[in-house]
């Protein structure tokens, strides 16, 4: 039966990063333990068409979704939290708005009409958040608008949700996501800037249902009749949202608050019973009583900017509960990486993963943390570039090929044994371009990689435009890497192993992007236990 779905729409007030993508999934989880089907959707406002072109310095990591889509890191949290897929229509940018309204105008599609903001970028903006609703799919549709209330750069989603609310009343709710600061000095948590938060919203129209208040203190009851009776929201609605060890908390957190409770009765929706939320206390259970520790590298370009590799961290966390062990990861910085300090660096690891990444800095770092793992038989990842670097490590120092290289890095190479995708070469854009998204693979039997997945069909996620050189395929596995798992489509390579180590995979795709609570991903469980086994 098609669904008609209700909209929540999350505001953020005071400052950024307040965990409106933390505080959406939570939501959206405890929606689902109570039978309902959800989604979340992210809105940026800037104006890039989606954050494939950022650095990892400006937005962290860059998640990809199963229809090939790049976006947001919020997204992966949903993922992780809600274990369902999201999509291209999940995160949409003022740039992608803009694109599109302007290429309806060059049609003629407004003919004879001035295009404007209001209505037509704000009638834009209100078609993608709809996408998702008029699927017929979902009972909720949450939509995290980016940035903090008061943006220039935000005001036509802020006009967006107004207008929608103007229209379908009963159906749209808002939560604004706020901070209430504590002066150590005075000893004093302080209510002010979450009025005047408030007063710029309700200047743009929208009154907030419910406020939910970041604190590292808890909040009495005549903190929360202040910011009721100044903010016109009901006392219940008032939600402490208290600093908490892990975001893994937070939907239980949310749950003692009574948070899903207050959006139901607001927008009139049964309670149901709540039940579905034992697998998700029993990860937390063994996420906070591990047996044992491990500690892993994560080697990389980016790892003064933690948020760079959040899928895989987030992924071991995934793994490291479902194995009863805290895996403690070591961020190590490429750049620093010579054959003179590795052993400093690498010694006494349980395992390495050398991680995805574009371009020259930090590259030979890589290669030569591979080298450390490969002899040393350490436990080793390698995802996408870090595959990459394993199979030019192998080609250099086992085939004694002795230029191998990538020709992303080095197009003259004699041995170019990562080499441009055929489809890749005559692209000359940037954006959107990569080889995005799922693509199936097809596992051989009795290999390390069969040993995790139990399985010879499987799909995972891609972002790149190297390939395995497969000219130089029998050379490798006569010399001891082999090739376990291949696309059926054209033989493009997406995992190497090495027979006689103890466990060494590299991976084409990024296995990260698949990992939630109720299903780590197999490869992190494998390369986990492995470590374990160290
Ligand atoms: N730069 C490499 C490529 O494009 C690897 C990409 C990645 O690690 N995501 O093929």
């Amino acid at each position: 039966m098609s669904k008609s779905a209700k909209y929540i729409f999350v505001t953020g007030g005071v400052a950024s990063s307040l965990g409106k993508g933390i505080i959406s999934a939570s939501l959206a989880k405890l929606l689902q333990a109570r039978g309902y089907s959800v989604t979340i959707q992210k809105l940026d406002p800037y104006l890039n068409i989606d954050p494939g072109t950022l650095n990892p310095y400006e937005h962290g990591e860059c998640y990809v979704t199963e229809d090939g889509a790049e976006t947001d890191l919020d997204l992966g949290h949903y993922e992780r939290f809600l274990n369902i897929p999201t999509s291209q229509a999940n995160n949409v940018t003022t740039g992608r708005i803009y694109q599109s309204v302007i290429s309806k105008e060059r049609k003629g599609e407004y003919l004879g009409k001035t295009v404007q903001v209001i209505p037509h970028i704000t009638n834009e903006i209100k078609d993608h958040i709809q996408i998702l609703g008029n699927k017929g799919e979902y009972d909720f549709v949450i939509t995290e608008i980016g940035g903090t209330v008061g943006d220039i750069e935000s005001l036509p989603f802020i006009e967006a949700i107004r207008q929608l609310k103007w229209e379908q009343h009963e159906e749209v709710l808002f939560i604004h996501l706020t901070l209430i600061p504590y002066l150590a000095a005075s000893e004093e948590l302080k209510t002010k800037p979450t009025q005047h938060s408030v007063k710029t919203l309700l200047e743009y129209g929208v009154q907030p249902d419910i406020l939910v208040c970041r604190t590292e203190h808890s909040l009495n009851k005549d903190i929360r009749t202040k910011i009721a009776r100044f903010c016109n929201v009901e006392l219940s609605s008032v939600i402490e949202s208290i600093d908490a060890d892990t975001i893994y908390d937070v939907p239980l957190l949310m749950q003692e608050e009574k948070l899903d409770e207050v959006v139901l009765k607001h927008l009139k929706m049964p309670l149901n019973s709540n039940t579905d939320l034992n697998k998700w206390k029993e990860f937390l259970h063994h996420h906070k009583n591990p047996k044992q520790e491990v500690e892993i590298g994560l080697v990389g370009k980016y790892v003064e900017l933690k948020d760079s590799y959040k899928s895989i961290s987030e992924a071991f966390i995934h793994a490291g509960a479902a194995k009863e062990c805290k895996v403690n990861l070591k961020w190590i910085a490429s750049d620093d990486l010579t054959a003179d300090n590795i052993e400093a660096e690498l010694k006494g690891l349980s395992g390495v993963l050398v991680a995805p990444g574009f371009g020259t800095r930090g590259i030979e770092g890589k290669i030569e943390a591979v080298k450390y793992a490969r002899e040393n038989k350490i436990p080793f990842l390698g995802i996408c570039l870090g595959m990459q670097c394993a199979v030019i490590e192998f080609a250099r120092n086992v085939l004694q090929l002795e230029d191998a290289h990538t020709v992303e890095i080095k197009r003259s190479a004699l041995n170019p044994v990562i080499a441009m995708m055929e489809e890749q070469k005559n692209i000359s854009d940037m954006g959107g371009t990569m080889r995005l998204g799922a693509y199936p693979c097809t596992i051989k039997e009795g290999t390390k990689a069969f040993d995790v997945y139990h399985n010879t069909q499987v799909s995972e996620r891609h972002r790149h435009r190297f390939e395995f050189n497969n000219k130089y395929l029998k050379d490798f596995e006569s010399n001891g890497m082999q090739a376990s798992g291949i696309n059926p489509e054209n033989e493009l390579v997406e995992i190497v192993e090495i027979d006689a180590h103890p466990w060494f995979v590299g991976v084409q795709f990024h296995p990260e992007y698949k990992s939630t609570v109720i299903n780590p991903h197999p490869l992190f469980l494998g390369f986990v236990g492995a470590a374990v086994n160290h």
